[in-house]
């Protein structure tokens, strides 16, 4: 890099965490958004006074790892309700309770009522409802850096909890206050931008004459056996109505899915790797049945790495005061089979033409071509078969497949 500021970092190296511009002492740095709907700093260099903050801020320039853990912990929530509001175990939930009641502040991805992501703080109970639960788009964090770092210097216990790139940020400017900070990531194979999100829903808003003012991406609603079973809420002539659907009905989804809409950063994504960054990893476990028969991951089970001694705390303190489930297991027993546990989501072929369709033609045509599932009565079949068999079948389909 040639200046001493952020402007020279190749797209595909920015990961879009936004602390650049929150530690920028002149504020001459904004985020820009491209065409293809992620967002980019820009600096004011007739402002910038190449301090280098931005720099040494950076993640994607300044990772940091912990040693690769040698146990991981399977866990759930064992109280139904506390399962279901999370993703998978609804440990998140757990960790973030244990945090408020000793009065800190949990910081994660919610929507807002517009169903835009951004991080955002709770500082009681009431507030963390919208900060459950996975929303596989990217989540804006202007500022939140910022009124962190000032709750750190407030003597002020603070959890933090995002994707593996936004807590590596936030530990890179955490500095001598890093005992007051805990950070919580997921294990994460990258996200579409939000842009593409609104345009699906629009899409979907416009067929349907009416308006959508909630999505869960992890729907457990009763006979929802399926851990991408999403579910939304939609207004109509003054009625609200459920509607429910498995990942391949919806375009969003589908695109997610197919691995063709995440940002560029996330293709060579410097956290996906068996050392992790933050105190605390949250996984689905897949494959968790191999270990223990009596578990099952569709129904909900976390795989919670405890990476430093402050996430193993954290995570004993949860255990005294809520009730967990939980067993202890080779580390190996999560990385075997979590993709992003060990390397980075292959490039498709396809992205490139996703993303140029989308530059140059009607929005209606990129969703036929690009994130509608041709052959539905296939995933039908397929989503109805015993699980094994499933993997099976995906084992050899990415044998077969053709990645860049
Ligand atoms: C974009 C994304 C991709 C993921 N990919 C995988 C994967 O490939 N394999 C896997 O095992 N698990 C993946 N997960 C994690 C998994 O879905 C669960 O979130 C995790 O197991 C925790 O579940 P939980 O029930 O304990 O808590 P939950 O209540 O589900 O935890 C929610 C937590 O996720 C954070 N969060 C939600 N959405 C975002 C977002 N867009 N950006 C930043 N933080 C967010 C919230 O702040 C909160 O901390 C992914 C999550 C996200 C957000």
């Amino acid at each position: 890099m040639k200046k001493n500021n952020i402007s020279s970092l190749p797209h595909n190296e920015c990961c879009g965490c936004r602390i650049c511009a929150d530690v920028c002492p002149r504020e001459c740095i904004s985020f820009i958004e491209d065409s293809e709907g992620f967002f980019y700093p820009q600096v004011n260099e007739d402002l910038c006074i190449s301090c280098g903050k931005c720099i040494r801020a950076c993640p994607e320039i300044n990772s940091t790892y912990n040693p690769k853990a040698n146990i991981v912990t399977a866990a759930y929530a064992e109280i139904k309700s506390d399962r279901d509001a999370g993703s998978s175990g609804g440990i998140f939930g757990l960790l973030a309770k244990a945090i408020l009641r000793s009065g800190g502040k949990v910081w994660g991805a919610a929507f807002d009522e517009n169903l835009k992501l951004k991080h955002r703080c709770a500082s009681s109970l009431s507030e963390l409802p919208p900060l459950l639960k996975s929303k596989y788009l990217q989540s804006d964090t202007s500022y939140c850096f910022k009124a962190i770092l000032n709750d750190l210097r407030d003597d002020k216990l603070v959890l933090f909890s995002g994707t593996p790139c936004q807590c590596d940020a936030i530990k890179n400017i955490a500095g001598k206050y890093q005992d007051k900070l805990i950070t919580v990531e997921v294990v994460c194979h990258g996200v579409p931008s939000q842009s593409l999100f609104d345009k699906c829903i629009k899409n979907i808003e416009d067929r349907d004459k009416c308006k959508i003012t909630s999505f869960s991406f992890r729907a457990k609603y009763k006979g929802a056996l399926h851990p991408q079973a999403f579910s939304y809420v939609c207004k109509k002539n003054g009625n609200e109505k459920t509607i429910k659907g498995l990942h391949y009905q919806f375009p969003f989804y589908f695109g997610f899915q197919k691995y063709i809409t995440l940002r560029p950063s996330c293709y060579s994504c410097k956290w996906a790797r068996p050392e992790r960054t933050a105190d605390i990893t949250l996984a689905d476990f897949w494959g968790i049945e191999n270990y223990d028969s009596s578990l099952n991951a569709k129904q909900g089970v976390s795989a919670v790495i405890l990476n430093t001694d402050k996430g193993v705390d954290l995570f004993n303190n949860a255990l005294q005061k809520e009730n967990i489930w939980c067993e202890t297991l080779p580390i190996e027993a999560a990385i075997e089979n979590n993709g992003c546990l060990k390397s980075p989501t292959p490039l498709k072929k396809e992205r490139e033409d996703f993303f140029t369709a989308l530059r140059t033609k009607p929005f209606d045509e990129v969703v036929d071509s690009f994130l509608t599932s041709k052959k539905q009565w296939i995933f039908d079949i397929y989503y109805g078969m015993p699980s094994f068999l499933r993997r099976i079948i995906r084992k050899v389909m990415d044998q077969r497949m053709n990645y860049e």
